[in-house]
């Protein structure tokens, strides 16, 4: 074990220039994380169908996204969409403390035990609606947002970033893009990024 996440790294190497996320996704066993009829693709550079009819994201997707983060070891960290876990496996490694939304209750589970069964300790698993963020728990030094929330911004989870703080999300419906948006005190600083497509963040109905 770990040859392969290895060489998934190197592969990445052309295109995430962050040593640091390097070694998380060379230390992450992705294969631990899609299902068995699965794990032959585990260290190929797609994203793989998982239960709930949701997708374990691409592994360049995710370490351009951990690099837009630009992490610190003490950081505290937000992650919405938990689906594998595979992502906030990798935040855990690269920051302080992660919280990890997710609306399906058996995917939080699943990640949960495969966390677990890999000595991650650092991570909280929160069952409820993303959309909203996590504001008892606010304000976070970053934000990853992995579904697309349509054409704009969650105000909420801008309002939960700490000053410095960064969210990456994709925007856009049809034709998303990656943002990340940076608190500079009362400002935000918004940068447009590379095409991406993820699953919806599905709004939760309002009563
Ligand atoms: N980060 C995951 C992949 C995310 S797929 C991984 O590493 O495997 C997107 C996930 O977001 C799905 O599991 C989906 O159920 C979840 N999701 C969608 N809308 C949500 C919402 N409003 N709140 C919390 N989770 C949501």
């Amino acid at each position: 074990m770990g040859i392969e996440a290895r060489e998934l790294a190197d592969r990445l190497r052309s295109a995430v220039a962050d040593p640091q996320v390097l070694s998380a996704i060379a230390a992450v066993p992705r294969e631990r994380f899609v299902p068995d009829s699965e794990r032959e693709r585990a260290y190929e550079n797609i994203a793989l169908p998982i239960s709930c009819g949701q997708t374990i994201s691409q592994p360049l997707v995710v370490a351009r996204m951990l690099e837009l983060l630009a992490l610190d070891a003490r950081d505290r960290v937000l992650d919405i969409g938990t689906g594998s876990g595979y992502h906030a496996a990798l935040l855990a490694r690269l920051a302080g403390h992660v919280w990890t939304i997710e609306r399906h209750a058996a995917l939080s589970e699943q990640a949960r035990t495969v966390l677990a069964s890999l000595g991650v300790e650092n991570v909280s698993f929160v069952v409820g609606d993303g959309y909203i963020g996590l504001p008892e728990r606010a304000p976070f030094d970053a934000i990853n947002v992995a579904a697309a929330p349509g054409e704009e911004i969650p105000r909420a989870l801008e309002q939960q970033l700490a000053d410095g703080g960064r969210l990456v999300v994709p925007i856009g419906g049809a034709n998303q893009h990656l943002i990340r948006i940076t608190r500079r005190g009362d400002r935000l600083e918004r940068k447009r990024l590379e095409p991406v497509r993820f699953v919806p963040l599905v709004r939760e109905p309002e009563d």
